[in-house]
């Protein structure tokens, strides 16, 4: 019976052992499908510019040469064309970067107000077209453990977006308030707004609702994805609310820390 014992322990191993095999290879293999996915999406918007910058050179060559028009046409054309492409690639670079970005756990504490006010006086200036307004409740010992220049990334992009899709009523109002632990930033706008339909997929990325008229906006549809990403990865959360028309909310929220507290403990509820 000793045999028989020994026999059923090797055999539990055995089970254990391709149980885990099997989780491994689920997880490899998924991974392979979403760098694949990546590879494709990436390829696919890289494919139309190409194109475009391909058939000015072919007009150049046939006819840039004696044609001032044309010559012109298909310089400043393909330029742009080029200049797309090289802010798709710096944002699909930036993506990848929040994709596998880790947040040690000593990173700096920033205060938010000082970064949200400077973010908030350089749209004001450069956008004096809108109406703007920051509504800040906290004071500047209220931080978060995020480096600057990613909360000033996540403001950018978000405000850029608010500018963007706001072609009628052109007002922006961002908040920054504490609720409970969490620390929120919050960027409203009265522009377009985003359909229940696209509004779960705004976070994907080379998602842009409307292909053909957000093309004249220029975006990528990278923005968000990198906003939800970064978020995450600091322990964040990203949330929205909007209705066709009347404008869109979006929230960030963060662990509320507070700086020069004794310990400089995370605030808990
Ligand atoms: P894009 O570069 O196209 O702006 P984003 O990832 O930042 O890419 O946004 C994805 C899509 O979500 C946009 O193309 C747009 O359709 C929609 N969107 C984002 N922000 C707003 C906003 N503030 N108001 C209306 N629609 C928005």
């Amino acid at each position: 019976t000793d045999m028989r014992m020994e026999d059923v322990s090797y055999n539990q191993e055995l089970n254990q052992l391709g149980t885990v095999l099997n989780q491994t290879m689920d997880q490899v293999q998924s991974l392979v499908g979403a760098q694949q996915e990546f590879v494709s999406d990436v390829s696919h918007e890289l494919r139309t510019p190409v194109a475009i910058v391909k058939g000015h050179l072919n007009l150049l060559n046939r006819w840039g040469k004696d044609d001032k028009e044309v010559l012109e046409d298909s310089l400043t054309s393909s330029l742009s064309e080029i200049n797309r492409m090289e802010t798709l690639v710096n944002e699909m670079l930036q993506l990848t970067r929040a994709e596998k970005m880790t947040v040690s756990p000593d990173v700096e504490k920033t205060a938010v107000a000082p970064v949200m006010k400077r973010v908030y006086h350089e749209f004001e200036l450069l956008h004096p077209e809108f109406v703007w307004t920051l509504d800040n409740n906290l004071n500047d010992r209220a931080a978060v453990a995020i480096r600057p220049d990613h909360l000033e990334q996540l403001l950018i992009i978000l405000l850029d977006n608010a500018v963007k899709y706001s072609t009628e009523r052109k007002e922006v109002h961002l908040a920054l308030a504490r609720a409970g632990s969490w620390l929120e930033i919050g960027v409203q706008d009265f522009g377009q707004g985003i359909g229940p339909e696209d509004i779960d997929r705004v976070f994907d990325r080379f998602y842009r609702v409307d292909k053909a008229r957000k093309h004249q906006v220029g975006g990528n549809g990278l923005g968000l994805s990198i906003v939800k990403k970064m978020v995450t990865a600091y322990g964040g959360r990203v949330e929205v609310e909007s209705a066709l028309g009347s404008g869109s909310s979006f929230r960030l929220r963060f662990p509320l820390t507070i700086l020069g507290s004794e310990k400089n403990e995370t605030v808990s509820e």
